[in-house]
């Protein structure tokens, strides 16, 4: 008999980590690979954040905490959501766990009986399915195509609801396209919403400061008031203030829901770590000048990866609102053969022939559930970048028909 769960077999282990790794490991054995799959800045936190973090440890604030977050943390976090959101939260209705990732996990583990449905827009981020299958529910994927920019219409979600949902993800900008829903598109969708009383919405704003050429973000709650007292806004530090490995992780929503959310996290985790959250305090309450500063860098990159990918035969590539990421079409590659006489039969084939025949880690779309496409993470050096992308152009020209 397997010591291992039954419920193990309903998930698959994350593959953007899996590229990471396999990229990692290829280069530990002397290959030249340039790794595009990473999900985190590559930019080092930022120097009064790490000092608060010093200080803590210097004040002795190294014991458990209050176990969803210190009050001066959900206090920072409730300014954050007024300040940036114009959204009133009181401590109560604030969480806060070790990245956003436990966040969404709590939620779903607290809320989900087996069979409730969960919508998620297609292409999502890799571990909404595996969180909702986890918590026994139902993944109910929606593709959202190129050919509406990535985004959920109104008339796809209305035909997506039915008596069992009970969420559903909204995710904007996106892991992994960079879309993001301009407030008349989210109106759209909250109008829909409103007409379902029994759907809620799990928003994951974690790239909400990853946006470029002026455009405005805005979140569900805030588009529509009346659908507050049915939303979990979710949030973090990880991507706008390069604090991936600090692990912190927040949300705000109504208080029986964060209720519930904390006693998932009592009885796995306790509290995220004291001197992490002392960090997220600073960075919440101190400077966010580097925000811009950092968002035009992306910016640009985004540009050059935007304009030389379009310049690779077989591929096409949008121009995305915002995070770090875009998310091309290789469907004119498909059905060629290798130099070496492979057949790319799929996205999974093409990222392999990348990886294989140019050194470039990037990651299929299938992962995230839309074909025929790949994830690239522009998340590193201008110079790597562009090196990345004149191989990608190497490649995709010497496959034949
Ligand atoms: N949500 C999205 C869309 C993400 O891309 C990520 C990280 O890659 C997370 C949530 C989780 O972030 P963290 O757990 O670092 O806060």
């Amino acid at each position: 008999m397997s010591v291992i769960a039954e419920r193990l077999s309903r998930i698959k282990p994350s593959p953007t980590i899996a590229v990471t790794t396999k990229a990692a490991e290829l280069k530990a054995a002397g290959r030249d690979v340039i790794g595009l799959g990473a999900g985190e800045p590559d930019f080092d936190t930022p120097d009064n954040i790490k000092q608060a973090a010093i200080k803590a440890i210097e004040a002795g604030q190294t014991k458990y905490t209050a176990v969803d977050g210190t009050p001066a943390l959900k206090q920072a976090i409730c300014d954050k959501f007024k300040r940036e959101n114009g959204l009133d939260y009181t401590p109560a209705e604030v969480t806060v766990g070790t990245g956003g990732k436990q966040v969404l996990y709590n939620a779903l583990m607290a809320t989900l009986n087996p069979g409730d449905e969960v919508i998620i827009p297609a292409p999502y981020w890799v571990s909404y399915p595996d969180m909702v299958l986890l918590a026994e529910g139902e993944p109910v994927s929606v593709p959202c195509g190129a050919n509406h920019n990535f985004k959920l219409t109104p008339e796809a979600l209305e035909q997506a609801i039915t008596p069992k949902t009970r969420w559903i993800i909204l995710n904007s900008p996106s892991n992994p396209t960079g879309a993001a829903y301009t407030a008349e598109e989210m109106k759209a969708l909250t109008d829909v919403l409103l007409r379902h009383e029994h759907v809620w919405v799990m928003t994951d704003d974690m790239y909400e400061h990853l946006v470029y050429d002026g455009f405005e973000f805005t979140t569900p709650a805030q588009v529509e008031p009346r659908l507050k007292d049915r939303t979990l806004t979710v949030n973090g530090v990880s991507k706008a203030y390069a604090m991936t490995g600090w692990r912190i992780g927040y949300a705000a929503g109504p208080q029986a829901l964060i209720k519930a959310m904390a006693k998932i996290q009592s009885q796995s985790t306790s509290n995220p770590s004291s001197i992490s959250q002392a960090a997220a305090v600073e960075a919440l309450n101190g400077t966010q000048d580097f925000i811009a500063e950092r968002a035009e860098a992306f910016k640009a990159r985004r540009d050059m990866v935007v304009e030389m990918l379009n310049d690779c035969p077989g591929i096409h590539c949008h121009k995305p609102e915002g995070a770090f990421y875009v998310y091309p079409s290789c469907a004119g590659c498909i059905g060629k053969k290798t130099p070496d006489g492979k057949a790319i039969e799929s996205d999974e084939d093409f990222v392999t022939y990348l990886l294989e025949s140019v050194g470039v880690a990037a990651v299929h779309g299938e992962a995230f559930g839309l074909s025929p496409h790949f994830r690239v993470s522009y998340a590193t050096s201008t110079e790597a970048l562009k090196e990345a992308c004149s191989r990608i152009k190497q490649a995709c020209e010497a496959l034949t028909d």
